[in-house]
């Protein structure tokens, strides 16, 4: 995965027309460039802005919106009226386009130029209307974009078009996306299934299967000095335990643990995946359930999630690629057993081991424990904690006619006591608003057991991301009741049956 977004480009589209005459278009495309630039400058925003000439005939918008489709790194479009830009102009453009939009309702002044201010200006600067009449053709056609509001030069309008601007990374990177699945679901489990065929129609990436046969093949011709490079890897990086140390009882378990590594990355590399899934229940020939290997390989970028929840892990790597370059990480997590002290009521979250390695705040130790389940030999594990902070949990579900992401912002702790005996990574949160409201809009909305647990992106960015995918989202936030919650999952149950969807 890359370290940052730049290779993603946006581009800014502004709208004109004739009507102006030159001298008022070379304004027009003067300023519309400098904001362009300025936003391409912006620290604060990830990825590329691209200046594109001024627009002022229905020609030209379909042609660049086709371009803009076609365009391999073109993420989406901001779009910009500085003058009224006639708006039927822009429907056969908007009809054909396939990629995310922001409308960016600004105008190059900030301020009123109080003593100069005459109707020149008045006909030069007109974003005020003439962004309401783009507005009203993006509405009319039932088109999901957002919208921000502001001068072009504040910290804000910057900070909502970066969150705008992951999310479009995130609905990139899905596009022709592949993912492995090795072996089917957990049996019985309910929430890890799902309509894989829908999944593609909708998000762009598909899930298939492989037998683990197949996996095993790639694993056991891995070689011996591959696995002691990768060995000498951990022992660089980890804090082994005595037994997994080189003379240790235990050593032939970290040697499986590194081939396993090696054979799961250089299958996933060379089919091209983005991300795996893997369960328990289906490791034929393979002596321990990925733990190590799985850790370190979302650490790389690929998504996961265990008991074959592919659409877990697809949200997993989708989110990975929002956080791109941020502090902090994205990665698979279970909501595991909870602290019912009502002075300070938690979630402790973790997974049986394969807890992302990027959550990992301070010493990490390389563990081997039984794992009571799967009746395989004991897996190696990464044991951390992870950091505090704001943060959320994420869920994606099949409600059947459609899906649905669940959102949950939480402030997260690392664990406040120590955890000698428990032999997993490790992570603790407060559902937002608070514990009871947040576990029971939660569970009103469907969510999973399996979520990505985010450090770094906002509920904004994954509201973005629904709107991007057309998919409905839950967000429980510090504003949310459980009386709100009820009537939203009820009305939107009506939405979601309509014709019409935004
Ligand atoms: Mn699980």
């Amino acid at each position: 995965m890359m370290n940052n977004l730049k290779i993603n480009e946006v581009w800014f589209l502004t709208g004109s027309q004739h009507l102006y005459g030159e001298e008022a278009l070379n304004k027009v495309a003067e300023h519309a460039e400098i904001i362009a630039k300025s936003l391409d400058n912006s620290d604060q925003i990830p990825v590329t802005i691209i200046f594109k000439p001024v627009l002022t005939t229905p020609e030209e918008i379909y042609h660049t919106c086709q371009a803009a489709n076609q365009a391999k790194n073109c993420i989406g479009l901001i779009t910009w009226m500085h003058t009224f830009s006639p708006a039927k102009m822009w429907i056969n453009g908007l009809k054909i386009l396939q990629k995310p939009l922001l409308h960016l309702h600004t105008q190059y002044n900030r301020d009123i130029p109080w003593s100069s201010i005459d109707m020149d200006f008045m006909n030069l600067n007109q974003s005020a209307h003439g962004d309401r009449e783009f507005g009203f053709m993006v509405s009319r056609l039932r088109i999901n974009r957002k919208v921000v509001v502001g001068h072009w030069e504040d910290i804000v309008v910057h900070k909502e078009i970066e969150g705008w601007a992951r999310a479009a990374s995130g609905w990139h990177d899905w596009q022709g996306a592949k993912f492995v699945r090795f072996g089917d679901n957990m049996r019985f489990v309910a929430v890890t299934e799902g309509d894989k065929v829908e999944a593609e129609m909708k998000f762009g990436f598909s899930v298939n299967t492989y037998g683990v046969g197949d996996l095993v093949q790639v694993i056991n011709a891995i070689s011996d000095e591959a696995i002691q490079g990768l060995l000498k890897e951990y022992e660089e990086s980890y804090e082994l335990a005595p037994e997994l140390k080189s003379e240790g009882p235990k050593r032939s378990s970290l040697v499986e643990a590194a081939r396993i590594e090696l054979g799961l990355e250089k299958f996933l590399t060379e089919g091209g995946f983005k991300g795996f899934t893997d369960t328990f229940e289906d490791l034929h020939g393979m002596k321990q359930l990925p733990g190590i290997a799985v850790q370190r390989l979302m650490k790389k970028g690929f998504g996961f999630a265990g008991e074959g929840d592919w659409k877990t892990a697809a949200l997993v790597r989708a989110m990975k690629v929002m956080g791109t370059g941020l502090p902090g990480g994205n990665a698979f997590m279970e909501d595991y057993t909870y602290h019912f002290d009502p002075e300070n009521t938690l979630v402790l979250g973790s997974h049986m081991l394969e807890v992302d390695e990027s959550l990992a705040d301070g010493r990490i130790s390389c563990e081997v424990h039984p794992l009571g389940i799967g009746g395989k030999e004991d897996p190696v594990r990464l044991v951390f904690n992870a950091k505090g902070g704001k943060g959320l949990n994420a869920s994606l579900v099949d409600m059947g006619n459609r899906f649905r992401i669940v959102v949950n912002e939480v402030e997260a702790y690392p664990p406040i006591k120590d955890l000698p005996k428990l032999p997993v990574a490790r992570v603790m949160w407060k559902p937002l608003p608070d514990m009871k409201t947040g576990c029971a809009a939660w569970i009103l909305a469907g969510g999973a057991h399996h979520t990505c647990f985010s450090q770094n992106i906002s509920s904004d960015t994954l509201r973005d991301f629904a709107n991007m995918a057309g998919v409905e989202a839950m967000i429980i936030d510090g504003n949310s009741t459980i009386h709100q919650i009820q009537n939203e999952l009820r009305w939107n149950e009506i939405y979601w049956h309509s014709k019409i969807q935004l």
